[in-house]
């Protein structure tokens, strides 16, 4: 129907952006971005009369109209070219070429875009190399990266949200722009953070994209307390382990098991206040007593840093801190003794079931129903 359009009307136009991007990485898309030169509510409009008049959303501010055709949503904007002022992420705003609106796109293989044309269908308008970059598992700026994350910095968690989600490479000169513009991060709101950090513990890998938070310095400024558990302390020869890396291997090994957030910030939080807690006692070691209980007030206080929700997950991620969650990643590992455990252990990957246990306040009555239940 689009490209029907388009053609009678002799306009240029052409879905761009992720829908293209993942069409080459064969993974399912529902997003399309249709990008014409001229107006993309007049398109929008003009599609939807054609199509059986589906409900189509105007954002006037923004040039842009959406519309929902089967289980697809369809984005419609005027090709447009942007410029930056220091202070803000959001561009000043102009008509432009096809090349001007591929210029603003975050990343070379975000900027493909597909003719909708007749005269020239399905074919491919690749001025940035984004084809060479997905088939080398690169992730690189269209422009000078230094400018790109200047302009707008939320770009920089993207380029790590992308590098994980897809297991691809930041370019040496985009991962240095990173590092240089990483103070920039703090023009965007903690929402738009939190949703790209989301994205990273929901990957199939997430330690990927901490490691790379952390090597860019971003971590630092976005996450302290979790930057806080790297390191490994040596005293008298008695060195404890590294608890950023234990955690991102138990947040890993959860993976499979489950794809609950929830439970997932449960495993990224479950050593929080290990560096707080921690000390060193001659005769024994290190020794990080209480830091589950500890570990459990502090997280409150991460929620609210970071606008997580504080509600009721919130206390289900601060009940699994406290129980400790190793029982329930590494399914291999010995029941301990204790019932709760082993309740949380039984429920296994039936998160909702766990959820449910868990609103239940664990007290020594409460033990009593557990092991009879478990009985
Ligand atoms: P996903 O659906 O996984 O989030 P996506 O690439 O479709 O991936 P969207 O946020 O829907 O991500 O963005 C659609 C397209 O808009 C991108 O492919 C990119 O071309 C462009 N884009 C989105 N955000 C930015 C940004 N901050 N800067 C520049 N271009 C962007």
């Amino acid at each position: 129907i689009i490209s029907d359009i388009v053609s009678t009307e002799n306009l240029e136009s052409y879905v761009i952006g992720g829908f293209v991007r993942d069409i080459f990485l064969k993974r399912e898309s529902k997003d399309i971005d249709v990008v014409v030169i001229g107006s993309g509510i007049e398109l929008a409009q003009k599609v939807a009369a054609k199509a059986g008049n589906p409900k189509v959303s105007i954002f006037k501010n923004f040039g842009t109209a959406m519309l929902k055709f089967k289980d697809l949503e369809i984005e419609f904007v005027g090709a447009r070219k942007e410029s930056y002022n220091r202070n803000s992420r959001k561009p000043i705003v102009e008509n432009g070429s096809l090349e001007d609106d591929q210029k603003r796109r975050d990343f070379t293989i975000n900027a493909l875009a597909l003719s909708l044309h007749k005269d020239n269908f399905g074919e491919l308008l690749d001025p940035f190399g984004g084809i060479d970059d997905l088939n080398n598992k690169i992730i690189k700026t269209p422009m000078d990266p230094m400018i790109t994350f200047s302009d707008d910095p939320l770009r920089m968690m993207r380029a790590i949200r992308f590098a994980t989600q897809l297991n691809f490479k930041i370019s040496d000169v985009t991962f240095e722009a990173i590092k240089e513009n990483k103070e920039r991060i703090h023009i965007i709101s903690k929402e738009r953070i939190i949703e790209e950090l989301n994205k990273i513990v929901m990957s199939k890998k997430p330690s990927i994209g901490f490691k790379l938070l952390d090597e860019s310095g971003l971590l630092q400024i976005i996450f302290p307390e979790f930057h806080k558990l790297k390191g490994r302390e040596t005293r008298n020869g008695i060195s404890h382990k590294d608890n950023f890396y234990h955690t991102l291997e138990v947040l890993d090994q959860l993976v499979p098991h489950s794809d609950n957030l929830w439970l997932r910030w449960s495993a990224l939080l479950h050593d929080i206040a290990k560096p707080n807690t921690k000390k060193f006692i001659k005769g024994i070691g290190w020794t990080f007593h209480a830091h589950n209980f500890v570990g459990e007030k502090m997280v409150p206080r991460i929620f609210k840093n970071m606008k997580l929700p504080l509600n009721e997950k919130m206390k289900f991620v601060q009940k699994m801190v406290l129980l400790h969650m190793r029982p329930i990643v590494l399914a291999q590992e010995e029941v301990t003794d204790s019932a709760v455990r082993r309740l949380l252990f039984d429920a296994g990957d039936d998160i909702d079931e766990l959820m449910k246990l868990c609103e239940a306040d664990i007290t020594s009555k409460n033990e009593e129903k557990v092991k009879r239940f478990l009985d």
